[in-house]
């Protein structure tokens, strides 16, 4: 026997239907999208929160700044688009076109990306 994946009804009718009716599949496809908007959003929401802060902190291109200026703004470190491994070393994390680098003693070197 078969049942309907949102509401656990029998199905009836042919083997490969995975819902009993058009509105249990909506349901069903809805749940899923909203899920993974959200989640999606989250993130979204996180990175452009970055992208700010950086855009903030480096009005002119280049500056230093410290790990405590950025996490009192709200930088969440987790996030970020893509990173850069520079061939002397440096390990350089982009939000978009924004990026920074440690420098010791909990610096930052904050950089744009020409684009
Ligand atoms: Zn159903």
């Amino acid at each position: 026997m078969k049942t309907c994946l949102e509401c656990s009804e029998e199905i009836v009718g042919r083997q490969d239907k995975k819902f009993c009716s058009d509105s249990c599949r909506n349901a069903y496809n809805n749940k899923i999208n909203k899920d993974s908007t959200n989640f999606m959003r989250n993130i979204n929401n996180k990175l452009r929160k970055n992208y700010r802060i950086l855009s903030e902190l480096n009005s002119e291109g280049k500056s230093k700044t410290t790990r405590d200026k950025m996490l009192t703004k709200g930088f969440d470190f987790e996030f970020f688009t893509n990173v850069m491994q520079t061939k002397t070393g440096n390990t350089y994390y982009f939000l978009y076109d924004q990026g920074y680098y440690p420098l010791d003693n909990d610096s930052y070197m904050l950089v744009k990306k020409e684009i």
